[in-house]
């Protein structure tokens, strides 16, 4: 018998009778990060990092259930040592280290290894099973360098500004959003952001995370005040009835689809910043790496083709599952 299983509810330890971003309702859930497909309602008990648990409760519910951890500290259930590791994806994402009888397992959740002036850096966490995401898992995706997209955004924002118009920029609600927020230069002008970014924003800046100066657009703001303004709205608010009234503008994504050709013509964008929360393929193979996993198994993403690359390239024992988790679409919007 496995450590960790995966069964109907989702990531399972049966030693310790708890589950890791379990889809259905469980007894105890350990949870990663607060995205959406991570993140469900109705289990009894959560368990997550402290920078995580504001947003849960927003998101779930005030009246959860809700331990945190901190990083690096151990906690043991029924023997088995649980531990929290950085993910790099968003603040407070973690990777779950679950050790039992000197087997150890890791869970990834959703990770990236680029920079970040928000979450704390992807931590290698060595392990003999790893259980990754691959929502990036093919060759064409690398990403550039964050200070050269955040340059490019900024330039992006000032020639908006020199023709009169408002730069809306599409970014999930929770995490892409901030780290656009803290990484442009917001002297350029007036940042406005929309209501879901808005409430994210004011559980960081209570959790005391340093983002720039932003007004929430309600009916009070006119559409000559957003002349020259950025705006930081979810991408699925791009294009829409809401968006409409916000005057003259140009609009943008920021994902790491936008590396290949035709996503941002698909989404009708006028630019994409290639700007991910997620591993690129570089990073994956990193990360999976300096594992040291005996066993990889792969879950959201482009997880066969991963599988077999890890199998063939570096003779790792790796295998695709199947899990509800989503990765990181276009469409998915606020999640
Ligand atoms: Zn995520
Ligand atoms: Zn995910």
């Amino acid at each position: 018998m496995s450590l960790l299983i995966i069964n109907k509810l989702g990531i399972y330890c049966s030693q310790g009778d708890f589950y890791i971003d379990p889809w259905r309702p469980v007894k105890r859930a350990i949870i990663t990060h607060a995205h959406a497909d991570h993140a469900r309602a109705g289990s009894k008990h959560y368990l997550c990092h402290p920078l995580t648990a504001p947003v849960l409760k927003q998101r779930l519910g005030k009246g959860i259930n809700i331990q945190t951890q901190k990083y690096g500290t151990r906690h043991q259930i029924n023997g088995v040592e649980i531990s929290l590791h950085p993910a790099g994806h968003l603040p407070g994402s973690a990777q779950i280290r679950v050790a039992y009888k000197g087997e150890v397992w890791v869970v990834s959740g959703d990770y990236k290894l680029q920079e970040d002036a928000l979450s704390d850096a992807f931590e290698p966490v060595a392990c003999h099973h790893f259980i990754s995401e691959s929502t990036f898992g093919l060759p064409i995706y690398r990403w550039p360098e964050s200070q050269v997209v955040f340059k490019e955004i900024d330039d992006w924002w000032q020639a908006n500004q020199s023709k009169g118009q408002a730069s809306i920029i599409g970014a999930y609600s929770l995490g892409k959003a901030q780290r656009v927020l803290a990484g442009i230069n917001a002297d350029i002008g007036p940042i406005y952001t929309h209501g879901a970014v808005n409430n994210v924003n004011q559980l960081y800046q209570q959790m005391g995370l340093d983002l720039p100066k932003a007004q929430l657009i309600d009916e009070q703001v006119k559409k000559k005040d957003l002349v020259g303004a950025l705006i930081v709205a979810p991408p699925a608010a791009l294009g829409s009835a809401w968006s409409r009234k916000l005057g003259p503008q140009s609009t943008a994504f920021c994902s790491g689809w936008m590396s290949v050709r035709g996503a941002r013509r698909r989404r009708a964008a006028d630019r994409g910043f290639v700007l991910s929360d997620h591993a690129d393929w570089p990073g994956l193979n990193e990360a999976v790496l300096n594992s040291g996993a005996e066993q990889v198994y792969v879950t959201h993403g482009y997880k066969d083709i991963y599988a077999k690359w890890l199998r063939e390239a570096y003779g790792i024992n790796a295998q695709s599952v199947d899990t509800l988790y989503e990765g990181e679409s276009l469409d998915a919007g606020d999640s």
